[in-house]
């Protein structure tokens, strides 16, 4: 009927595990699988997996059922698993916490955090190096201005839900091969509030939220990069029933330079310089993100050389006077149109060089030589 894993092997612990082995390697395995974190296709189906083996394993008669009687002693007689959710949600919300993440409640009555909303925000390469301020739009949920978040049109009041006496669940008593097992689920009717809206608000039509276009302006600081997330903290969803708002994530993308690529707080950079330059050396100018730098190329400078410039490169995020380097490779370019006189020019240099200038004093096509040696013998 099932193909269910055991709940001992879904954490990876020993049946004689204590309670508290139980918690830390549920919290471990909810922490890598949580769908927020955890972008794989499968994550959200082993998030609830582990989910459902805390929920019975945390709980020790819970456990002792599913010691005896496997799945369906976990199941048949505990009303499935949303009695304790409510636990589940707490502890996972006060780990989270810390992580800058939230799930939201799954309670129904009381205070309910707003959920955390993401934006992207696309920056030039300069915006990204040098921060600047920028506005992003975001569509969050905000309490109803007309009924002020209680759902029920202005003049109306919501009435004690007649289903649940306002108590917002229902107590069945049930007969299980544990003996009668009282079981509490929600009230369908009222959604565990425990109230009935009778005239419901114009506006949010009795949501007690209402969907508002923001434009928020912020100030991205030097130094991000592709990727980064900024956190506007109180910025996502507002909360329900007096519970806090969430936050407001935004993804950083950088558009690509043409010129200049990062690696991390350096900027690299490629420099074409032509053979009398790398043959003669140069004072050259060279673009960088403060205007333009000279560079001296020694002569005798080979092409794929580096040159570092100090301090041209990012600043480092939120430490402003820190920057890294701008790091410049030299290309030496070999010129493939040549006039009549280049041409010449050329070839009388081609014939003063001949081959054995072209390594150190023991010659390149010495070495070759050696080398092809080597490779017959
Ligand atoms: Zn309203
Ligand atoms: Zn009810």
């Amino acid at each position: 009927m099932s193909t269910k894993r055991d709940y001992y092997e879904v954490l990876g612990v020993p049946r004689s595990a204590s309670a508290d082995e139980i918690k830390s390697a549920y919290r471990r395995l909810a922490r890598t699988y949580h769908p927020d974190v955890n972008k794989s296709p499968d994550a959200e189906e082993r998030f609830k997996e582990i989910a459902e083996a805390y929920e019975v394993l945390s709980d020790a008669e819970k456990r002792a059922a599913y010691d005896r009687f496997g799945h369906a002693g976990a199941q048949g007689g505990f009303g499935g698993f949303s009695a304790g959710f409510g636990d589940f949600t707490s502890i996972f919300e006060d780990f989270f916490a810390g992580m800058g993440m939230g799930m939201g409640t799954r309670t129904q009555r009381g205070p309910r955090r707003g959920a955390d909303l993401r934006v992207g925000l696309t920056l030039t390469f300069a915006e990204a190096v040098f921060g600047c301020d920028k506005e992003v739009e975001v569509v969050r949920a905000e309490t109803c201005p007309r009924c002020f978040g209680s759902g029920a049109e202005p003049g109306t009041s919501p009435l004690r839900c007649p289903q649940c006496n306002g108590a917002g669940e229902i107590q069945r008593r049930q007969q299980s091969i544990f003996g009668t097992i009282l079981t509490s689920s929600t009230c369908p009717r009222c959604n565990g509030t425990g109230e009935v809206i009778t005239t419901p608000c114009a506006e949010c039509k009795g949501q007690k939220q209402v969907q508002v276009l923001r434009r928020l302006t912020i100030s991205v600081p030097a130094g991000v990069d592709d990727g980064t997330q900024i956190r506007l903290a109180g910025e996502g969803n507002q909360g329900m029933g007096g519970g806090p708002p969430g936050n407001l994530y935004v993804a950083i993308n950088v558009q690509p330079h043409e010129i200049f690529q990062r690696r991390d707080n350096d900027i690299l950079m490629e420099l074409p310089i032509n053979i009398a330059q790398a043959a003669l050396g140069a004072e050259v100018e060279v673009p960088t993100l403060d205007g333009t730098a000279r560079l001296t190329i020694p002569p005798g400078t080979q092409s794929g050389r580096t040159f570092r410039l100090k301090g041209k490169g990012v600043p480092f995020l939120r430490q402003r006077d820190r920057r890294g380097d701008q790091i410049v490779t030299v290309r030496v370019v070999v010129p493939t149109k040549l006039t009549p006189r280049q041409r010449k020019l050329l070839q009388e240099l081609g014939e003063t060089l001949g081959t054995e200038n072209l390594g150190d004093s023991r010659g390149f096509f010495d070495k070759l030589a050696d080398a092809i040696g080597d490779l017959v013998q």
